[in-house]
């Protein structure tokens, strides 16, 4: 078998792997970045979800006064609690608010520009696609440093032994397995969009990192919290932000029909709905715009929508605050007029606020094991805009000094092979799987029933229909999968991992019987303090998902005020 040894493994290709891999390398590691696909070429897998070549223009969440940016650090720090409605980690939002500054003036040293102050805001310019630079940029700074890349690498497995992260173990392309010994590990793998119909995120986003640090023994926690938003789903997948809309909007089912009206609660008017809308684009609780979400989605599932799962939007009479240029001019590309043309739109998936928990330095429960990016949970129940990308470049920093530091005292980086084997056993069965069930038939059909019942709006039953899913398709994995080619052994161990972050989603979900930000039950339509100021954190002991209730600290900041967060729209 193929072996490779290193100081500290990144795993990953994305913004978060970048950060991380420059820092630990400052701190005078050796270097390791596997990545699935290839490394930086946006469009590809492998590219992660910050170069997806999908939106006209990304965002930073910056502070001020330092690097001349105008939100006050305490107000960017208290909104993200309150945003976070509780949930999210107040001493972790802290260090975002310290060094988010730092981290948009080293993006700028290597060349970011950014368009305007409030929000870095960096447009997705004509040689990058519609993707931002950030990896283009790191990886050019990489490439000038001894980092040892390995493209086409599927990290499986972690190896842990008694309690420490020693490598890690995958496949290539060809389905042949390989180790890696490191003295550190960073994951950086980014979110789990793949298990949605609808979605932001490249294909080889699978939540492959959330799946390995629960099986190496670290906690995942805030799994339930996922930022969804509309976006069209016809010609192409483009982000619609409402807020830059006229308003009230004029949606219409695939029969023509308005049908908004008939999902809102008495007294709650198209007009409150939409205007609440404007302060924010993910689909939340926290106000009655969450009603335009359900019916949008509601009517696509009551089987009205268009034959690409759609609604109908018409901006033709939009005269007010359609500012979008960029999106204009998009669609204006694919052949739509939006002045003459319905737009087909639909909530689409976009990035899990939860994750690997993870402490100051981005280390989590496991020695040598660190996350970072949107691998890593700080987030709350909603988040601020901004703040994935910004998060991603603090926490790398901080991860690849502190694996450095932690690598540097392992000098002897190699893991014993009881533990190799054990996961090389594993790949073998799987390659010599010989059912009738293809990789693509799984994918189609998880993605399916996960956008119908794990997104929007949940209850009881929808979340009962996602576990036993889980289940089922455990054992068809098992059983009925067909090996087509050696590349169906990376897929087949996506689809592992899918199912294992699909179980911890549902269940955390089922376990949270109230409303909370991007928490949308309707069998519990309601906020409740009194029962759910509680973290749920999910790990695994002896091979079985278990849920654990943290209360959280009364004192963190969070306040429970209506119209709480200031900075508007906040997401
Ligand atoms: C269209 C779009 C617009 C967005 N806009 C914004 C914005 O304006 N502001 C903001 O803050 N956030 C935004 N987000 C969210 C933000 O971009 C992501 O949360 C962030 O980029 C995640 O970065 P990451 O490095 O953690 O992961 P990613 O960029 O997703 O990278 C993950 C990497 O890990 C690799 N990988 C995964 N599993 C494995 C494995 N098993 N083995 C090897 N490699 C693996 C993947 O191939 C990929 O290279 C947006 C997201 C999308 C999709």
């Amino acid at each position: 078998m193929k072996a490779y040894e290193t100081d500290v493994l990144i795993v990953g290709g994305g913004g978060a792997a970048t950060a991380s891999t420059i820092s630990a390398q400052q701190a005078g590691a050796r270097t390791m970045l596997a990545v699935k696909g290839r490394f930086g070429v946006p469009g590809v897998r492998g590219a992660g979800a910050t170069s997806n070549p999908l939106a006209d223009f990304w965002t930073i969440r910056t502070v001020g006064p330092k690097g001349g940016f105008f939100n006050p650090p305490d107000t960017v720090f208290g909104d993200m609690l309150q945003a976070g409605l509780g949930m999210a980690d107040p001493a972790l939002c802290r260090i975002f608010v310290d060094e988010v500054a730092e981290a948009l003036s080293r993006l700028q040293e290597i060349g970011m520009r950014f368009q305007s102050k409030m929000l870095a805001t960096m447009h997705a310019n004509k040689e990058a696609g519609r993707t931002n630079r950030i990896v283009a940029l790191q990886k050019a700074v990489i490439e000038e440093t001894n980092t040892y890349v390995v493209e086409h690498a599927n990290l499986t497995d972690l190896i842990v032994e008694d309690g420490r992260c020693l490598g890690a173990v995958g496949v290539d392309d060809e389905g042949r397995h390989f180790a890696i010994h490191s003295g550190a590990v960073i994951l950086a793998t980014g979110g789990v969009g793949q298990l949605f119909k609808y979605s932001f995120n490249p294909p080889g986003n699978t939540g492959d990192g959330y799946a390995m640090a629960l099986r190496g023994g670290a906690r995942l926690f805030n799994m339930e919290f996922m930022q969804q938003g509309l976006a069209t789903t016809w010609p192409t997948q483009a982000m619609v932000m409402l807020y830059e809309m006229e308003e009230p909007y004029r949606l219409l089912n695939a029969q023509g029909k308005t049908f908004v009206a008939g999902y809102l609660p008495d007294g709650v008017t198209l007009e409150e709905v939409s205007t609440l809308k404007a302060d924010h684009w993910p689909v939340s609780c926290r106000d009655n715009s969450v009603h335009l979400d359900r019916a949008i989605q509601g009517e696509v599932l009551a089987g009205r929508g268009t034959a690409n799962d759609a609604i109908f939007l018409d901006l033709s009479q939009a005269e007010r605050g359609f500012e979008a240029e960029l999106f204009v001019k998009f669609m204006a590309s694919r052949g739509l007029d939006i002045k003459r043309d319905l737009l087909q739109v639909q909530i689409h998936h976009h990035t899990s606020n939860g994750g690997i928990r993870i402490d100051a330095d981005a280390q989590t429960a496991v020695a040598g094991l660190f996350a970072v990016g949107e691998a890593a949970g700080w987030q709350g129940a909603d988040r601020l805009g901004g703040t994935m990308l910004g998060g991603s470049q603090v926490f790398g920093r901080r991860a690849g000094r502190k694996a450095a530091r932690v690598a540097a005292g392992r000098p002897n980086k190699k893991c014993g092979q009881e533990a190799i084997e054990r996961v090389v056993e594993q790949i073998a069965r799987m390659r010599e799987s010989t059912g009738e069930r293809t990789l693509d038939t799984f994918r189609h059909d998880i993605q399916r029933v996960m956008w119908r019942n794990l997104l929007v709006e949940k209850n009881a039953e929808c979340l009962s229909t996602a576990l036993e899913y889980v289940e089922r398709d455990r054992d068809r994995l098992a059983g009925d999968l067909r090996i087509r080619s050696p590349f169906d052994v990376a897929l087949a161990f996506e689809h592992r991992n899918l199912l294992d972050v699909a179980e911890v989603i549902a269940r955390t979900a089922m376990l949270r019987t109230e409303s909370r930000g991007s928490h949308v039950r309707s069998d519990y339509p309601d906020r409740n303090d009194e029962e759910w100021l509680t973290n749920i954190f999910a790990v695994r002991q002896e091979g079985e998902l278990r849920l654990q209730r943290e209360w959280i600290n009364r004192t963190c900041g969070w306040d429970d005020k209506p119209g709480d967060i200031r900075i508007r729209p906040w997401g």
